[in-house]
């Protein structure tokens, strides 16, 4: 585990700096700040502990020179911006204990929790400690861990080889993205893998949300997913691994505006480097379009549909759809629209603005070559070229043997 605690406290000693600057001064400190005396930080020793999915326990004791009116506990995860503000009992000797129920999972798996006391003291000055983050493990399991540079596996399902095997998708997804997406290792990536899709989605069921088998917690460098030990695993991990590595990759190199970019195009090129591509992609495709079924791309914009049958088209659409975009403008046309999506464009405008045709007309031609729909009129445009050719080859010849036949009729009519 000493891998794992060693890059948790990298992430944490990464995530401090960058948190400290986004800190938002309170109004209390605002207030205290304008008077003329010095504040000082409040001096606190605490400790956090706990249970996944259940509860979080803060315990600490205040140390301050006067006697104190009022404290609270101020905590979030790094990714939030509203804090929770808890008012404390405190001791005569300065400790002080808060229990918060997590069994709503509010805060993801593996994130940051920043947390600081505040206690306005006898005098009438509030006084602040300084942040701290804690590590919100998912700790129901007894991870183990094998890491490879900085990307960690983490396993509590299967053996060694099991875990030396996710580090193998691992690296065989970085390479097969090197091309498409930048690879950026300056930070940890950790991959936790749960042994079943059950134990995966009770990390998330809660909180609302639902996951397949996979997720990426993209700027915090931390993917969940589910593989099941045994001799399906390589064909799991090989594909699930890769897509989500992609996503924390996207992440890197586009900072915030990763989440600007149309979900069709970020999924798309997650699914882009799966080492082998889901052979029921192809199947839900021809159903799709024998049926008038498929998606607008305009539709898959700003989410994925909830039904997971819809939303299974819908990665199979994106997949393809991206495949035909690369092939079509390159990966100079895939970094141009990331990149114009980024600058703030739409989904219909920046695919214009970037590859010179609407997201419409993009479809349209990606429905025609990919799925040969209006085949009659992919064929005409196809033959055009050798059409003409034919058409000044042979009949250009004819038509002026005919005129030499005729001329020398009429010729022939004179001479009689
Ligand atoms: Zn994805």
């Amino acid at each position: 585990m000493n891998a794992l605690r060693n890059s948790i406290r990298l992430i944490a000693a990464l995530a401090l700096p960058a948190l400290i600057l986004s800190l938002k001064p309170n109004p209390a400190r605002a207030e205290s700040a304008s008077r003329p005396s010095p504040q000082e930080t409040l001096v606190v020793e605490s400790q956090v502990t706990h249970e996944f999915g259940k509860s979080i326990s803060f315990t600490a004791k205040i140390h301050s020179p006067a006697p104190i009116q009022s404290a609270s506990l101020l905590f979030r995860a790094v990714d939030e911006e509203a804090t929770r503000v808890e008012t404390l009992q405190v001791a005569a000797d300065g400790s002080t204990a808060f229990v918060y129920d997590a069994s709503l999972n509010v805060f993801s798996p593996f994130s940051e929790i920043v947390y600081w006391y505040q206690a306005t003291l006898d005098d009438g000055q509030t006084h602040t400690s300084e942040p701290r983050t804690y590590s919100y493990t998912d700790n129901r399991f007894p991870w183990r861990d094998a890491s490879q540079g900085l990307v960690s596996a983490h396993w509590y399902a299967g053996d060694d080889a099991f875990g030396a095997a996710a580090l193998d998708s691992a690296g065989a997804g970085l390479s097969a993205m090197k091309d498409i997406i930048p690879v950026s290792l300056a930070e940890p990536v950790h991959i936790y893998i749960y042994s079943n899709v059950n134990d995966l989605n009770a990390t998330f069921s809660l909180g609302g949300r639902d996951w397949a088998g996979g997720h990426a917690h993209a700027d915090l460098g931390v993917i969940l997913v589910a593989v099941p030990p045994g001799s399906g695993q390589a064909l799991v991990m090989d594909s699930i691994i890769p897509h989500e590595l992609a996503h924390v990759m996207m992440y890197r190199a586009l900072g915030d505006s990763y989440y600007d970019q149309p979900v069709w195009l970020v999924e798309g090129l997650a699914s882009m480097v799966e080492r082998y591509p889901n052979p029921d992609y192809a199947r839900a495709l021809e159903i799709a379009s024998v049926n008038g079924t498929l998606i607008p791309f305009g539709d898959l914009c700003a989410s994925f549909p909830a039904d997971s049958g819809s939303a299974f088209l819908a990665y199979a659409q994106s997949q393809s759809f991206v495949s035909y975009i690369r092939d079509s403008f390159g990966v100079s046309g895939l970094s141009r629209l990331a990149a114009t999506y980024s600058d703030g464009f739409d989904c219909d405008l920046g695919a214009t603005k970037a590859l010179g045709s609407s997201l419409s007309q993009l479809e349209a031609r990606w429905r025609e070559a990919a799925l040969g729909m209006n085949r009659g009129g992919v064929a005409f445009r196809n033959l055009l070229p050798f059409l003409l050719l034919l058409f000044i080859v042979l009949i250009v010849p004819i038509w002026g043997a005919v005129d030499v036949i005729r001329q020398r009729r009429r010729r022939a009519a004179k001479a009689r």
